[in-house]
């Protein structure tokens, strides 16, 4: 595998999504992100997966604008993030690994203001808050205040609010951080019917490999800022070696010699052993 490149994500066309081209993130004179392409096809559940501190939040930050690049282009739906960003983020839904909600709103009252921070029209609101709030079993909590909700009950709250405007992409990091079995039973099915039905993508980052595993099209994993590895598991399977295995054996084994690699590399550029690198990294 170590002398394969890795494949290039292919080239955009109609059924795609997303397209990210050269994407880099420096803070100082560290790379938290170097150089990463991504294209993520209509109707796919499309994992990013790394160790931690790989530059996978970093990444879904900048294709949600949250933070912005050092370098690179992102499209989604066609807009160019950078000079169509409200056509760009209207089309993006996001969800962060903690649920950030305003405590001392109700609960309609928070997803109808996020209604109108999309200027959507107040009838069609008011039906998406109801079929959202019955898909995720909050629909009698609706009139309470959101400070009174558990972990669970905000992150699904976040899921309603992160999907009433109806995005194209979903963008999710840790999808199922909070949930319980019932809770995941549930964000494992949509995720299926909103890719297949409604013609959405979705871009989550995960360290549960079993969700991979269970929920993702296509996957690719990051490692000190690079893809170092991208396709269906099938073919990450292949890649590793591990054909049998599940993908937690398939993960291990290329991060495994990703990190080797770059310790080879530092150890033939500043002429040390892999016992200094490893102390120094
Ligand atoms: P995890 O799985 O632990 O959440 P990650 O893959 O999401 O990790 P990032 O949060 O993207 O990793 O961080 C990538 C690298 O960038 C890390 O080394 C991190 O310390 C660094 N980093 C992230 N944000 C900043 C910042 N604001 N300033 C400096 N360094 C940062």
């Amino acid at each position: 595998m170590t002398d394969r490149p890795v494949p290039a994500s292919p080239d955009p066309d109609d059924d795609t999504l997303v397209v990210v081209r050269g994407l880099t993130k420096h803070y100082g004179d560290f790379t938290a992100v170097d150089g990463i392409d991504l294209t993520v096809p209509v109707g796919q559940v499309f994992g990013v997966l790394g160790p931690n501190g790989a530059g996978k939040t970093t990444t879904m930050s900048m294709i949600t604008g949250l933070i912005e690049p050092t370098g690179g282009t992102i499209s989604i739906d066609g807009f160019d993030l950078k000079k169509e960003t409200t056509k760009a983020k209207k089309a993006t839904g996001f969800i962060p690994d903690r649920p950030y909600v305003y405590d001392k709103l109700t609960a309609f009252e928070y997803l109808r203001f996020i209604g109108g921070l999309y200027k959507m029209d107040n009838a069609h609101i008011a039906d998406r808050i109801d079929e959202l709030m019955t898909l995720f079993e909050l629909r009698e909590w609706s009139g309470n205040l959101i400070e009174s909700f558990s972990h669970g009950m905000k992150q699904r709250l976040v899921f309603c609010g992160a999907l009433l405007p109806e995005p194209r992409l979903l963008v999710i990091d840790e999808p199922m951080v909070g949930l319980d079995p019932k809770g995941h039973h549930l964000v494992k099915s949509l995720f299926r019917s909103l890719v297949e039905e409604k013609e959405m993508s979705i871009l989550l980052s995960t360290h549960t490999l079993e969700v991979a595993e269970e929920v993702c099209d296509q996957i690719v994993i990051i490692n000190h800022g690079r893809i170092i590895a991208r396709g269906t598991l099938g073919e990450l399977r292949l890649e590793s070696g591990e054909t049998d295995g599940n993908l937690e054996k398939v993960f291990l084994r290329i991060t495994e010699e990703s990190t080797d690699e770059r310790d080879h590399a530092v150890a033939q550029r500043f002429g040390k052993t892999k016992a200094d690198t490893e102390a120094v990294s």
